[in-house]
């Protein structure tokens, strides 16, 4: 399957690597929209939020909170935030979860 995430979670393409476990990667946003910019992969495919199963959200909720502590985010706050289809913005049909901190986010979610 051409999948640029799945990619990235087999190795075959490099990334800037913060978390690791044997069902979740992590590694920095090579466009960055906030100081902090993490996504969180599960490294089996799924197109997104749609299709994840309870085992792997568990997995992704467990990855966050590692991320959230290693990024030095858990204190002053982040946001977590997965786009599913078109009119969600998402452009990797791979499901993956935004962390986004580091500075005053702006309230607007849409
Ligand atoms: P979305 O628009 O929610 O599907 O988010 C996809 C994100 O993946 C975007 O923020 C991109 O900047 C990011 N992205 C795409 N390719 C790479 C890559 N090779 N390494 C890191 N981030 C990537």
């Amino acid at each position: 399957m051409d999948c640029i995430f799945c990619k990235i979670a087999a190795g075959e393409i490099p990334c800037d690597r913060v978390y690791e476990d044997e069902n979740v990667l992590a590694f920095r946003d090579i466009h960055p929209q906030a100081p902090v910019h993490v996504l969180i992969v599960p490294k089996k495919h799924m197109k997104n939020a749609l299709e994840c199963d309870p085992g792997t959200a568990q997995a992704v909720l467990h990855a966050l909170k590692e991320v959230a502590k290693s990024e030095g985010v858990s204190e002053s706050g982040f946001r977590a935030v997965t786009n599913c289809g078109p009119d969600g913005a998402q452009s990797v049909e791979h499901l993956h979860f935004h962390v986004l901190g580091g500075a005053q986010l702006s309230g607007r979610m849409g």
